[in-house]
């Protein structure tokens, strides 16, 4: 029942295909028995927030809030709320609802709902129809199956890219049961290909960052790696032959797979989480010889999100990020788009002559 008053909310929004960020006011939804309202700190800028923003995938509505790594503090719980309390730090990622009685839902694995997941942002509320908006703002609603506390080692500023960039990595390297006696290689090092060097480091396997830059190279060991290759390098590549279990490819944009279809080993799997636009580029005849497979994976689900967090807790991982204020965002999104940004701009909400009022308690 909606009983109470809707949530006046203060954020960054696009206002047409492609339009410059501009501040907007807004309401949240009036918060419902299991809701609880978050105080928004930070929250990361993800590279589908500018796709989002151009409409890149057809189906963006405006006005747009974006971003999908959010933490902040809880400053409100509703009645029936069980597992959240007031003044605590959580987190809130890509999805926000989902039907909770498909298979996948009765799973924890609410990104594969059978019904499709409601989005952060630029989704569509399951009660009101009301479309959702995202963390460049001050103020959220949220039901708390969708909200993570965030372990109190960590910092929440490094935490938010956690929430998107984090468990894309986490959740294959799981579910392939990385681990010691492994050897993973990670392609692309940016805000995924960072936080896949740690995890998979920490899992106790061996890691090999491919880059097509030389100064990434250096980056990449002083995340973890054990190896930096440059894949521009031919005679390097042809040394890698049925060298690897597994290789999670972040790079999102087409690139020949056929180089590590063959540094696969037999059984070996390549998890391409980029999904090129212009599709993949690779010959089948590759997976035959050694029954090797192609496959995919989409962030995370709650109880995979909940696993992470405690595993960077005790692992002490968090993302190298870049702090910016909403009048630099047009900047970020600029250098994100050339992949200058060590590995994650994420923006804080009171910082900078753009800065938002913190949302009343
Ligand atoms: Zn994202
Ligand atoms: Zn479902």
């Amino acid at each position: 029942m909606e009983t109470e008053t809707r949530i006046a909310a203060v954020g960054f929004a696009a206002h047409e295909t492609g339009g410059d960020l501009s501040r907007w006011s807004f309401n949240r939804r009036a918060p419902r028995p299991k809701d609880v309202v978050i105080a928004i700190r930070y929250c990361g800028i993800c590279h589908s927030d500018i796709h989002n923003i151009h409409n890149s995938w057809g189906y963006s509505r405006y006005p747009l809030v974006p971003g999908h790594e959010i933490v902040g503090e809880v400053i409100r719980v509703g009645t029936g709320v069980d597992n959240l309390a007031v003044g605590q730090n959580v987190a809130v990622g890509t999805i926000v609802d989902s039907c909770r009685h498909c298979g996948p839902c009765s799973n924890k694995l609410e990104q594969y709902c059978e019904e499709y997941p409601t989005l952060t942002y630029n989704g569509i509320d399951r009660t009101s129809g009301e479309t959702t908006f995202g963390g460049f703002s001050n103020i959220l609603v949220v039901d708390e199956r969708f909200v993570h506390p965030v372990p109190a080692s960590l910092e929440l500023a490094n935490v938010a890219p956690l929430l998107c960039a984090g468990i894309t990595t986490y959740s294959p390297l799981r579910h392939w049961n990385i681990g010691p006696g492994y050897t993973v290689g990670v392609v692309g090092l940016g805000g995924l290909g960072h936080m896949a060097i740690k995890f998979t480091h920490a899992l106790g396997a061996y890691v090999v960052l491919f880059t097509t830059s030389a100064s990434k190279c250096a980056d990449g060991l002083a995340l973890g790696a054990d190896e930096a290759i440059l894949s521009t390098d031919a005679e390097t590549m042809q040394t890698q032959a049925n060298r690897f279990d597994f290789i999670l490819d972040t790079v999102p944009v087409a690139h020949p797979l056929n180089p590590y279809l063959i540094a696969l080993k037999l059984d070996g799997t390549l998890c391409s989480l980029g999904i090129p636009a212009a599709g993949l580029d690779f010959d089948p005849g590759l997976l035959a010889a050694g029954r090797k497979q192609i496959s995919s994976s989409g962030v995370g689900g709650t109880k995979e999100t909940s696993e992470m967090l405690a595993f960077c807790a005790l692992h002490g991982i968090v993302s190298d990020i870049e702090l910016v204020g909403f009048d630099q965002i047009p900047d970020a999104f600029e250098r994100l788009e050339r992949g200058d940004v060590r590995y994650r701009f994420v923006i804080d909400i009171a910082m900078g002559p753009a800065a938002l009022q913190p949302a009343p308690a």
